[in-house]
């Protein structure tokens, strides 16, 4: 994780000074003189916790908006020649890199020193393996073990989804007034109250979490995808994705007889399915094992079918269906 933070230093001494003259040219073309009314910054971030994190923080001095739409997959987001001209003229670009490779690309060719990279300030400490191949490999194909794409299997991978750690997406915040008040300096307080108060709204979330997750029967989450991770890991759980990181994974037949196996020596007695992935296959091993399905949100977006209006609702229906299916005093 070095080379992360030394990356991040040299973005960020990069940008104070090219922004100095990017606002000077936009002041001046500006025709209006009133300061928040049309001189807001614009943020562009890649998906929604971003997206809201960034609305947070830059209250209304920042016109704040998603590039991936409501509805649609997260991760395998593509981005179109609109999309990528808005990364170029965003005084902002919000992302995680590693999580949405078409915002990775446009982030290094489009944004410069607009990109601010969230990964750094949520401290990504989790990793996971590739497990799908990997157990293939092991399993029967000794002759394959030696190509190109058979060696990547055991790589570790980074994982991405420190926002349903609310702890995380609080230091997120600060992070992102920091970043705010560099482009904006007269508005500097202001932008470092906006994430105080977020702090404060997460904060009082993961009280509420602490309490009411202290105590289950059931200490493994069963999840479509391996989207909890961070929250497992602040929670007390040991989290089992049917499908890895990234929810477009097939999972092998073993695989899945694999979990279905282990979901009945744990005592598991929910499986969770997710709104924005097909149910399918966490329903196939919820029915091979004999237990029930419930929906378990990752916040990757929030449509009309979400559990709530925003991060800390659906949130909140989260740590409902969690006290619910594992089990917990
Ligand atoms: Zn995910």
């Amino acid at each position: 994780m070095t080379f992360r933070t030394t990356r991040w230093t040299t973005l960020a001494a990069g940008s104070a000074t090219t922004l100095l003259i990017a606002g000077c040219g936009a002041g001046s073309a500006d025709e209006t003189d009133t300061a928040a009314e049309g001189n807001g910054l614009t943020v562009l971030a890649g998906f929604y916790p971003l997206e809201w994190a960034a609305s947070r923080v830059g209250g209304d001095l920042a016109s704040v908006s998603s590039l991936t739409p409501p509805g649609a997959e997260a991760h395998d987001l593509e981005l179109t020649p609109q999309d990528v001209a808005a990364v170029s003229e965003a005084d902002l670009l919000v992302y995680i890199e590693g999580f949405q490779p078409a915002i990775d690309q446009a982030a290094e060719s489009e944004a410069g020193d607009s990109a601010w990279e969230a990964g750094q300030a949520a401290n990504l400490t989790l990793t996971a393996e590739d497990e799908g191949h990997s157990e293939e490999e092991e399993g029967h194909s000794d002759d394959e073990a030696d190509s190109g794409e058979e060696a990547h299997a055991d790589e570790e991978i980074v994982d991405p989804h420190f926002w349903l750690d609310p702890t995380r997406l609080a230091d997120v915040g600060d992070a992102l007034a920091e970043r705010m008040a560099e482009l904006d300096p007269d508005n500097a307080a202001t932008f470092e109250e906006n994430a105080a108060a977020m702090r404060a709204d997460l904060e009082e979330l993961d009280g509420e979490m602490q309490e009411a997750l202290a105590d289950c029967s059931v200490d493994t989450l069963v999840t479509s995808h391996d989207a909890f991770g961070y929250l497992g890991d602040r929670y007390g759980f040991e989290v089992v994705g049917i499908s890895g990181l990234e929810p477009s994974e097939e999972p092998s037949p073993a695989g899945l007889a694999e979990i279905a196996e282990l979901v009945g020596e744990r005592g598991v007695t929910t499986v969770y399915t997710e709104t924005l992935v097909d149910p399918a296959v966490a329903e196939t091993v919820a029915s091979e094992a004999g237990v029930e399905t419930a929906v378990l949100d990752p916040i990757e977006g929030i449509t009309d079918e979400s559990a709530g209006d925003d991060y800390l609702q659906v949130m909140r229906a989260n740590l409902e269906t969690l006290q619910q299916g594992q089990s917990c005093a």
